[in-house]
């Protein structure tokens, strides 16, 4: 197997370079994942499908053994505690809390699962690395990069000559802009909070600074240090995340360490707009991931998450992509070209994804070059050549779309029959809530390597899709 050179665009030089790892044995990637207080919408989907991509070329480059993955799970924030209030006034906060992040979790890692992503390596949560975020504090302390007032520990950007290197702001900028409204507690307006204390009403944690929490930065410091070490390969996110977070992370990182790089190189989304405004929760202007796929939120039907997962890989992850149903079902006419046209194929006969699709991918995640050598493999296959079908099918499935999913009999595809019967036996023990049976049957057809994923259709029943796992 030939191996690409992987080059990627790095916010942090603002050029596009070779990438070469720290240690190609273990090649470490960091990106920042959900804050859980509510689902994830369609905008946030774009990171996780964008970096599922690097992964996966990564692991081809590299080996899959040899490439750390760490997406971490915000479970302590502000919007958090508001959440809980609102949703659970009657219970204790902790519980409260509990019981949105763990629905939200849960939720976000189904939406995660119906895009196609794998999963991560480590997914770990904030509130599980508390005590690393207080070591992390305690060196910056000191240290001198950070002081106490009013309650707070926060980090001085001064005492950092380079502070505002990602961002490209230096602190002038920051001052003159001063829409951070002017704390008179902080020694600059820029500076900012690593711990805060806590009311009785407020989720915290014992601390030498009293009893308080985190502020949003100082977790992907501490959970990138704790998997990754002090300075790894590849961090990620979307644009709104390089000013302030990753600026602040970077800050924290490098300050507690001494090092020259938290990270080598910063690779950032663009954003997923609807009408030339950024999809966010505050704009309102949002369809949830769970919303698309199983409600008819966009077009009046709901997609299959292949189909979005396309969708938002037609545009170059840099660009800003309109989001609209015209786009949808183009990804979902090409995508079902594609399964068309590896209808019949068997993956043992070719396992290794296509080369020049994997070397399009490397150039900073060509998804457009890639897509059009796709086409060109689909042609062959089409005229039957060579084994085009069965390289067709194991491309397809390298990156993360389905053999299957939007094909019916019309294009003279026989569902396995056994398949068919159990997964309607199943949904008959789940209607009479037989979840023992139920289980037995998704454990019987898992032994086969066959996957389901349950979705609701256009009449709210609940429906059932299969696919041979990966
Ligand atoms: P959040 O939960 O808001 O912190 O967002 C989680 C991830 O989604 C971050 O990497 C954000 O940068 C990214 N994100 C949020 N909104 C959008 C959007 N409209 N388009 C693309 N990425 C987004
Ligand atoms: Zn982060």
């Amino acid at each position: 197997m030939t191996t690409p050179q992987i080059t990627l665009y790095n916010t942090l030089t603002r050029t596009k370079q070779a990438f070469t790892p720290l240690d190609a044995n273990n090649v470490r990637m960091y990106v920042c994942g959900p804050t859980v207080y509510d689902f994830a919408h369609i905008g946030n989907a774009r990171p996780v499908i964008v970096f599922d991509v690097l992964f996966r070329v990564l692991r081809y480059t590299y080996g899959a053994d040899h490439v750390t993955y760490v997406r971490n799970i915000t479970d302590v924030d502000d919007k958090i505690n508001a959440r809980a209030l609102r949703d659970f006034p009657d219970l204790p906060l902790n519980e409260a809390i509990r019981r949105v992040t763990e629905k939200t979790e849960t939720q976000f890692m189904s939406d995660a699962a119906a895009l196609g992503a794998l999963e991560p390596t480590i997914q770990p949560r904030a509130t599980d690395n508390i005590n690393e975020m207080q070591t992390l504090i305690s060196s910056l302390l000191s240290n001198s990069h950070a002081y106490q007032a009013a309650g707070e520990v926060l980090f001085d950007v001064k005492s950092m000559d380079d502070y505002g290197q990602l961002s490209g702001r230096n602190l002038e900028d920051n001052l003159a802009g001063a829409r951070i409204a002017v704390d008179v507690h902080k020694k600059n307006p820029a500076d900012f909070v690593l711990w805060k204390q806590s009311s009785d009403h407020e989720p915290g944690w014992d601390s030498p600074w009293g009893r308080g929490r985190p502020g949003w930065h100082i977790e992907c410091s501490a959970m990138s240090e704790r998997y990754l070490g002090q300075t790894f390969d590849i961090h990620g996110g979307g644009l709104d995340l390089i000013f302030p977070h990753h600026e602040n992370e970077i800050a924290q990182s490098r300050c507690a360490h001494g090092t020259h790089a938290m990270a080598n190189v910063w690779m950032h989304n663009g954003f997923l707009q609807v009408e030339g405004q950024k999809m966010s929760k505050s704009l309102g202007n949002f369809v949830t991931i769970n919303d698309l796929l199983e409600t008819g939120a966009m077009g009046g039907r709901a997609w299959i998450g292949d189909v979005l997962r396309l969708a938002m890989l037609m545009t170059h992850y840099r660009e800003p992509i309109d989001f609209s149903v015209n786009r949808l079902e183009e990804a979902e006419s090409k995508l079902r070209d594609w399964q068309r046209a590896a209808r019949g194929a068997d993956v043992a006969e070719c396992d290794a994804p296509d080369a020049s699709v994997v070397t399009e991918l490397a150039d900073d995640l060509n998804f457009h070059r890639a897509s059009v050598a796709l086409d060109f493999i689909a042609k062959k296959a089409n005229r039957e050549e060579g084994n085009a079908k069965h390289c067709l099918a194991a491309t397809l499935r390298f990156l993360g779309f389905s053999l299957t999913s939007l094909l019916t009999s019309n294009d003279g595809w026989e569902e396995p029959a056994h398949i068919a019967t159990a997964i309607a036996d199943r949904l008959a023990a789940l209607n009479a809530k037989d979840f023992a049976k139920a289980d037995s049957i998704r454990n019987d057809l898992s032994e086969q390597g066959i996957a389901l994923m349950d979705y609701k259709d256009e009449n709210g029943d609940r429906q059932t899709k299969w696919e041979m796992k990966a």
